[in-house]
């Protein structure tokens, strides 16, 4: 095999998106993997649970994999181990991540069946690995859930700097301010390339401190007469925490509500990265025994999504908790692009039922885990890298960041804007893109199937939730070759049947004859060209009288 030259950044998910974060670093075919995540489908998705990276670049390489590092906690880095983990994983690959990273992905491998005993390594602030040919430091960074790492990483091309997400904190909670001195000290290390968050590199200034967002939490609180239902994500452990804080100040009890959160609460408790007095947490079932006004609801749903409880509640599925006059609900998360029409809808229906509602744009009170302009330039000014490596964010953040980068005065042709499945190639001279891709589509999760779901499919979903479907059942003799009797149409979606006996007789007269002529030269009939025929002439004729195109389902019965 040719010696590969240069050292390989390989992003399989995370650029030009939010979420599905994963990198791989590979030198002369041994490969490191940073992070497994997961991203929420977008409103064009219909029926899709999860997206998740395409891993087929690792295919028969699994025995050069030197390790797993994970850098925190959000299931925008870790939801997609459970999808491939068997894939990849052996006996004695090591992975590693800081204590409550560990907890989550240990707990949430229970929630799904077959999965092999992970085991994973404990790492810490300071904590260095050793995976030749690489060698990885963790250092503490801030974001908004404990336990974050960033990675300095030593590759025999030079010293590669990975941030995670990261914000500039002085004044967190359940956490220690950001240790300038330590981040200045690797600064002076001579970085070669550094890989930095992007997600907030389009928001002027600076990141909101986790302190500064109490307050604003705070305000509402104090005002609020009936129940508080916040909404937030199930890994957001710094906001859960601000919520029982402020319940147990305004005297009230919170009722944590989704599996996923619940989850998250008892590890985090577990770990000691949650507190709560006694008493301060109950059950949904206890929720009548206290006035309005001394509860707390914590839940999922920020985003729209549909089976999270905020959801259920506003469309009033949920079985036992309703919005009602006199609630506050907080949307306390960023809506993250694609899910906003969805969001804006259920905040609407939620308003409709009398309560109040707050969300990130009216205060500061979403989820702000990431650096703004302000602070990446202060990142990039204490590390000063050579190479510049913009990830995690929509391609218009990777452009932002990038200008950050030349404003900060790194060479322009240092700095790449990458797009997953590209092959970032660097050497201690040099970066630049390769010209062969690796594959990096979504993989998409429905239920139990992983991947099933392709394009094809997800354009069906499309095509019957816009025009519907219209299946066609028509008896061929066998003998004869032609229609007995009269086709059947079934129709779901696309127009009332009974309000046009006359589309469906014409639409009739048209599956009969082009049956019978294609019958009717006598003999082997090519029954699949049949179907064509009917999807392709029925589908012109029905567009030309209802300007629709429903899925068009032909069954031919032989008898
Ligand atoms: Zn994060």
């Amino acid at each position: 095999m040719k010696k590969q030259k240069g050292l390989r950044v390989i992003p399989l998910g995370g650029l030009g998106e939010v979420g599905r974060n994963m990198m791989l670093l590979e030198w002369q075919g041994k490969i490191l993997i940073i992070d497994m995540g997961f991203r929420l489908p977008e409103e064009s998705m219909p029926g899709i649970d999860y997206i998740i990276p395409n891993i087929s670049y690792l295919r028969g390489k699994e025995r050069k994999i030197l390790g797993i590092v994970f850098t925190h906690g959000h299931y925008d880095h870790i939801g997609a181990i459970p999808y491939f983990i068997e894939k990849l994983w052996k006996p004695d690959l090591p992975i590693y991540a800081s204590a409550l990273t560990r907890g989550i992905i240990l707990k949430r491998q229970k929630d799904f069946s077959g999965q092999p005993k992970l085991e994973i390594n404990k790492v810490e602030n300071g904590s260095k690995i050793k995976l030749n040919p690489f060698e990885v430091e963790f250092f503490r960074q801030n974001h908004n859930i404990p336990d974050n790492l960033g990675l300095f990483i030593k590759t025999p091309v030079g010293n590669i700097l990975h941030t995670s997400d990261f914000k500039f904190d002085q004044n967190p909670v359940n956490d220690l301010p950001t240790d300038f001195k330590k981040l200045k000290e690797i600064g002076k290390r001579k970085i070669l390339l550094m890989i930095s968050d992007s997600t907030g590199a389009e928001e002027e200034g600076h990141s909101l401190s986790e302190e500064e967002i109490s307050k604003n939490l705070e305000k509402i609180f104090k005002y609020s007469r009936g129940r508080i239902i916040a909404a937030t994500f199930a890994s957001l452990i710094n906001r859960i925490q601000q919520i029982i804080t402020l319940s147990e100040k305004y005297k009230r009890k919170v009722c944590i509500e989704g599996y996923s959160m619940k989850t998250n609460l008892e590890i985090s408790r577990a770990l000691g990265y949650i507190k709560a007095k006694r008493g301060t947490l109950i059950k949904r079932k206890e929720v009548p025994n206290w006035p309005d006004s001394k509860i707390t609801i914590l839940c999922t749903g920020a985003q729209g999504e549909a089976e999270a409880v905020l959801m259920r509640m506003a469309n009033k599925e949920h079985p036992s908790l309703k919005i009602k006059r006199g609630d506050t609900v907080i949307f306390s998360s960023s809506v993250i692009p694609g899910n906003e029409r969805t969001v804006q809808i259920m905040k609407d229906e939620i308003l409709r039922q009398g309560a109040k509602v707050f969300h990130y744009k009216m205060m500061d009170i979403h989820a702000g885990g990431h650096a703004k302009k302000e602070e990446l330039k202060e990142m990039i000014k204490i590390m000063r890298p050579k190479f510049f490596l913009p990830v995690h964010g929509q391609y218009s953040m990777l452009v932002s960041h990038a200008q950050l980068a030349e404003e900060m005065g790194l060479s322009k042709k240092n700095i790449i804007v990458a797009e997953n499945g590209q092959v970032v190639n660097l050497n201690k001279k040099r970066i630049f893109i390769e010209k062969k891709r690796v594959p990096s589509n979504y993989i998409m999760v429905d239920g139990l199937g992983v991947g099933d779901v392709g394009e094809v499919v997800l354009r069906d979903r499309k095509m019957l939730a816009r025009d519907g479907m219209f299946v066609i059942v028509a008896i061929v003799d066998r003998q004869t070759g032609r229609v007995r009797g009269s086709p059947d149409i079934i129709s779901r979606g696309f127009v009332y049947l009974r309000e046009s006996k006359e589309l469906l007789r014409d639409t009739r007269k048209r599956v009969i004859a082009i049956i019978n002529k294609a019958t009717g030269s006598g003999g082997a009939v090519n029954w699949s060209y049949v179907k064509d025929e009917i999807k392709n002439k029925i589908g012109q004729f029905l567009f030309s009288r209802t300007q629709r195109r429903p899925i068009i389902l032909p069954v031919l019965i032989e008898v």
